[in-house]
């Protein structure tokens, strides 16, 4: 079974979304630069105030102000828009933000979410804690709950079903049908962060999904160097079918001279719209364009990258099952793990180069084994060039008990290592000296 995997990665393969990654975006008129040019600037100028009226009234299209648009984060919005499949997208300053924003548009106080326990925890304070303050109440599934036990978890206020596509950081691999057919059926869309497999690995959008999420912080920045986020509207969900629910997209904007975005914008360009003149306007979490142009010249080779990352994961993860030194391993590219088969359906091309394992023995042995590593680095960051990884129970959730880590999927020997694009045979040698030094 292994060869068939080893084969894939080898094989010739079509990637259609490497045209994409490097080509789209950008597109230079007669004697413009070849790569996009950073518009650092606060503001743009006009001669007629008319134009500008125009403009602040969105019956024109155009720049006024960074806080609601600026070319340089624009053209890299469109590059992950159309890698993504979508009609729409707006960078955002953040991952959290990103998320925030995909959810805040569509709920308010007194509205109700879905959402799927397995998420990075930062997302799960943001919706379990942060969002209730605002009046926004939750419900949490477990994302291989039963179709009965997800049915029950809506409520009639319920506005948004939220996932991840690929879980940080338990790799569990999100179940589209089911959760798209539930949203679907109580007419409210599916929201997924896409962050783990990026679109190169995993287009929600193909599998019902309706506005899909990322921290570009991770693989798409790819190096460490910027954080940033990313919201992707498919144009597929029909605001107006269920106006009822969604009234700030299908009655007039009060504060913003009495648009209706799902009449005026239509069903591809209604939700992100919206993002913008309302949320971006009062919030302000733009990236600098400085920062998305670095994010745009690095989603050129995101292609290439998560292929070498995704070879790699999967040479690692075999390493460390078939080492008994390790307890046990978790990576969805691997052949038996319990999402392999999920991961085949939703993610043919591989699934990322993250993998979660258990290492014996308490908390000293683990922290010992990670600091006797020398190429691969302790950091609190995944999907990055260099391998890194990370001991939550040593430090991220040091303050919990044992009890509480457990009931946080979060066990006291799991270490999550993240796989760069070093070749895979030295990432295995500096895990295999720190193994036999320690455990
Ligand atoms: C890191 C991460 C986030 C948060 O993104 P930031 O860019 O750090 O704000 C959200 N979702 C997932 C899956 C992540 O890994």
């Amino acid at each position: 079974m292994s060869e068939s995997s080893e084969n894939r990665h080898a094989c010739n393969c079509k990637h259609p979304l490497d045209t994409t990654c490097v080509q789209s975006g950008w597109q230079p008129k007669n004697g413009e630069p070849r790569t996009p040019p950073i518009v650092e600037s606060t503001t743009f100028k006009y001669t007629s105030s008319e134009q500008m009226s125009r403009l602040f009234d969105l019956s024109e299209s155009g720049y006024f102000y960074t806080r609601l648009s600026n070319p340089t984060n624009d053209v890299v919005a469109q590059k992950i828009c159309q890698l993504e499949g979508g009609t729409a997208a707006i960078l955002t300053s953040s991952g959290q933000a990103a998320n925030f924003f995909a959810l805040f548009n569509i709920c308010s106080a007194g509205d109700h979410i879905v959402a799927s326990n397995a998420i990075y925890g930062g997302t799960y304070n943001l919706i379990n804690v942060t969002m209730r303050r605002m009046g926004i109440d939750c419900t949490f599934v477990h994302p291989d709950c039963s179709e009965e036990e997800l049915e029950a978890a809506f409520k009639p206020n319920t506005k948004a079903v939220f996932g991840e596509s690929i879980a940080n950081p338990s790799l569990m691999v999100f179940d589209f049908d089911k959760f798209a057919a539930a949203a679907h059926r109580h007419g409210v869309p599916l929201i997924v962060d896409n962050t783990f497999p990026t679109p190169v690995n995993c287009r929600p959008f193909e599998y019902g999904v309706d506005i899909v999420t990322h921290s570009t912080t991770k693989y798409m920045d790819g190096h460490g160097s910027t954080v940033g986020g990313a919201i992707v509207d498919s144009g597929n969900f029909d605001w107006m079918a269920h106006a009822d629910k969604f009234p700030g997209l299908t009655t007039p904007d009060d504060s913003y001279h009495g648009v209706v975005y799902a009449q005026q914008f239509g069903k591809g360009g209604a939700f992100i719209t919206k993002c913008v003149a309302q949320l971006m306007r009062d919030f302000g979490s733009i990236p600098s364009p400085v920062n998305s142009w670095i994010l745009g010249q690095n989603l050129e080779d995101l292609g290439l990258r998560m292929r070498q990352h995704v070879k790699n994961g999967y040479k690692v993860a075999k390493f460390l099952a078939s080492d008994p030194r390790i307890s046990w391993v978790n990576h969805p590219g691997l052949e038996g793990d319990k999402y392999y088969e999920r991961a085949q359906k939703y993610m043919p091309n591989g699934t990322c180069g993250v993998i979660a394992f258990g290492v014996p023995g308490g908390r000293d042995k683990v922290s010992s084994f990670l600091d006797h590593l020398k190429l691969v680095s302790i950091a609190t960051h995944v999907a990055d060039s260099r391998s890194c990884i990370l001991y939550p129970a040593g430090t991220t959730h040091r303050q919990l008990t044992e009890a509480q880590l457990e009931e946080a999927g979060v066990g006291i020997d799991l270490v999550r290592l993240s796989c760069g694009l070093e070749d895979a045979d030295d990432i295995i040698a500096d895990l295999k000296q720190a193994m036999d030094a320690t455990l």
